[in-house]
């Protein structure tokens, strides 16, 4: 490879808002077969909104939503602040947890005036050994909408279904497009629930979705892509993207997303516009063509 037009080639993109941390990422990224990317922050803005909440009978719905906003209150998740928001709107004073803990991959435990709350995803509900009542349908009907269905335990009884939704960002449509009119297979790697998933995916035209993906096995779901050896590039924004950020051929970081992300990433976006996706592809192939 020519030294001048890779530099020629990571200037251009600078200029497009794609830094490519070296040459090598710029050479390797033309070579990509299959572009995965994470779901929340990445192909949508990452800042969901309540949108649903539905009771056991024999609760009440402002003091529901005060426990669970209450326990919300110290965690950094996206879901968190959608439903602190939707309290704090709703003119609900929230108490100080008296503890607090994510229970990654799964959801939230804390305990707020005396009362434990639980609050996460379904599997969330299995794994503390809770039926879901008769919120199954609703939970499908939700997912179909591209709603993330959650669920509340107060002191170890099921007391309600919400949901939260996350827009999609502006491009991410055009972005998966474009990739397709330059060959590439489109996956989905999330930690969301399979219906929301496969929503979100239809309605962004992507082709393949792995969902319900623990933080941890974010790695290994990039790893099964590059079976056979396809070049897979990975596109993330979270600290649990960092190992399948590590683990890609080429590892992509949205610039307005984690440290760790961005530190681990071989190239950064430096908007969150993933159009600059196909940009950097399409740069990073005249490059190649240039010095062969
Ligand atoms: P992702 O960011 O892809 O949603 P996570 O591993 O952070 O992946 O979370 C997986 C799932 O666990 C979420 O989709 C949600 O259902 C649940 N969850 C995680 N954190 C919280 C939280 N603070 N409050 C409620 N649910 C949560
Ligand atoms: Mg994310």
């Amino acid at each position: 490879a020519t030294p001048v037009s890779v530099m020629v080639g990571t200037g251009k993109a600078a200029e497009l808002g794609v830094l490519f941390k070296s040459g090598t990422a710029l050479e390797g990224l033309q070579a990509t077969q299959v572009i995965a990317l994470d779901k929340t922050g990445t192909l949508t803005r990452g800042q969901p909104e309540l949108t649903d909440l539905t009771l056991v009978s024999g609760f009440e719905r402002g003091e529901v939503l005060r426990l669970v906003a209450s326990a919300e209150q110290d965690s950094e998740h996206p879901i968190a602040r959608a439903i602190v928001d939707a309290a704090k709107r709703e003119g609900l004073s929230l108490s100080a947890p008296e503890s607090s803990q994510a229970v990654p991959g799964f959801g939230l435990e804390a305990v707020v005036d005396a009362t434990r709350v639980q609050v996460g995803a379904d599997r969330y509900m299995s794994k503390l050994g809770l039926g879901l009542a008769d919120f199954g349908a609703q939970a499908e009907q939700l997912g179909d909408e591209g709603k993330s269905p959650l669920y509340v335990a107060l002191n170890g009884q099921l007391a309600a279904i919400l949901a939260v939704a996350d827009p999609i960002k502006d491009g991410s449509r055009e972005a998966v497009a474009a990739l397709h009119r330059q060959g590439l297979k489109v996956a989905m790697i999330t930690g969301d629930n399979v219906r929301t998933a496969q929503a979100i995916a239809r309605q962004l035209g992507i082709d393949q979705v792995q969902a319900e993906v623990l933080p941890g096995d974010k790695a290994k779901a990039v790893r099964a892509l590059q079976e056979g050896g396809q070049k897979v590039a990975f596109v993330g924004d979270g600290i649990n993207d960092a190992p399948a950020l590590a683990q890609a051929d080429v590892g992509l970081a949205i610039g307005t997303g984690t440290d760790v992300a961005v530190e681990t990433a071989d190239v950064v976006l430096m908007s969150g516009d993933l159009r600059g996706v196909p940009n950097a592809l399409a740069l990073s192939r005249t490059t190649l063509r240039n010095i062969r």
